[in-house]
């Protein structure tokens, strides 16, 4: 058996005998849309009690094999993460803040009672299948190398514990820009439904809370907007996060504030790079609560000009509406604002290659 700690000798290649035919493969990458297609490869490593991370491979993508008895299929011990390569301008290929994903990975794979994973295997790994497929960069303004790695419990057992066997996969998949130029604002739904209570799994990015988070997902949509904003579970009134983005306000005065991680909120990286590039900005940045109530005062009064969600996958979406139970509002003009776009503008260079580098966020692969 290869040894892990070998970096050289990691990963075995399986040769893909059938590679998506080059004309069909230019025709994705002009217009790749999110999530719907995947590249050649995949990166597998398994994990055993006895061997603990082995047998790491690049091979053809396609289906995998699962005991119907694996813990995955019933009891969900599954979490996942999510990054984008992209090409720069000189033709380098980079990962934004791969560090920060390989650790977040490591604390949801603690709270969901998993292995972890050698911060620097879970990075060899995305480097690996980039490397693989580096002819799937899209070609489209905007575009980037969507990365999910993820682990799910392989074990052939129904009793409950946490299993002894586990797959790490790593797959990737061409993306678009998430929402097409000048990104339109978008309207969100208050549900009354909770995504996570004290003590759950709110801040492990586990495929659990997103089961739970399909239902709201899915009235949002049916009244007519866009993305559903969860309140917290205890009292039902302070902002948290929307189904897979953070919040943050931006006030008259030139601060900004987003909801604390105090363990009911996914710690994102968005977020974090945002709060670091406005402070960088001389601006304010509070972590504070803020309730759904003070949101609409502040939205009549004026005090509120702007609110935007972040994450990996839209980067900085603006919000416009605001509607619930107890009636609905706008920020600012409904559109897009200044800052927001300001503040997108900023980091999306910083990812692409197109300003400095100030955090050493960017990691070249290759
Ligand atoms: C992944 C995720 C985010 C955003 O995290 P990023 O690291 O910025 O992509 C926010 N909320 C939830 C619930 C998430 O799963």
């Amino acid at each position: 058996m290869a040894s892990l700690a070998d970096p050289a000798t990691r990963f075995t290649h399986v040769a893909h005998l059938a590679p998506t035919p080059v004309a069909e493969r230019d025709a994705v990458l002009a217009n790749p849309g999110f999530g719907a297609r995947f590249t050649d490869h995949m990166v597998v490593i398994e994990y055993s009690e006895e061997h603990g991370w082995h047998g790491a491979t690049v091979q053809p993508y396609g289906p995998i094999a699962l005991d119907p008895a694996s813990s995955v299929l019933h009891y969900a011990q599954e979490i996942f993460e999510g990054l984008k390569a992209y090409r720069h301008p000189d033709g380098s290929m980079a990962l934004f803040r791969p560090t920060a994903n390989a650790a977040r990975f490591n604390a949801s794979a603690r709270r969901l009672a998993m292995p972890e994973l050698p911060e620097d295997l879970f990075i060899a790994a995305i480097n690996a299948l980039v490397l693989a497929d580096r002819d799937w960069f899209p070609t489209v303004e905007g575009g980037s190398l969507y990365l999910r790695p993820f682990m799910i419990a392989t074990e052939a057992f129904l009793g409950v514990r946490p299993a002894k066997a586990y797959k790490f996969i790593v797959i990737a998949s061409p993306a678009g820009n998430y929402f097409k130029s000048g990104a339109s604002a978008v309207s969100i739904w208050v549900s009354d439904y909770t995504r996570a209570a004290p003590g759950g799994t709110g801040a492990a990015k586990c495929g659990g809370n997103y089961a739970a988070s399909l239902v709201p997902t899915a009235e949002a949509f049916a009244k007519g907007h866009d993305q559903v904003l969860f309140l917290d579970a205890a009292e039902h009134k302070w902002i948290e996060e929307l189904g897979g983005m953070n919040l943050f306000f931006a006030f008259a005065d030139g601060s900004l504030l987003t909801p604390p991680l105090t363990g009911t909120i996914l710690a994102g990286i968005t977020r974090d790079s945002l709060i670091r590039l406005a402070r960088d900005e001389g601006l304010t940045v509070r972590e504070e609560p803020y309730s759904l109530d003070q949101w609409r005062a502040d939205a009549a009064s004026g005090q509120l000009v702007e609110a935007f969600a972040c994450g990996t996958a839209a980067v900085v979406t603006p919000v416009g509406q605001v509607a619930g139970r107890d009636g609905s509002f706008e920020i600012g003009g409904g559109g897009p604002g200044q800052l927001t776009g300001k503040l997108k503008a900023r980091l999306t260079a910083i990812q692409r290659g197109e300003a400095p580098d100030p955090h050493q966020w960017v990691h070249q692969i290759g």
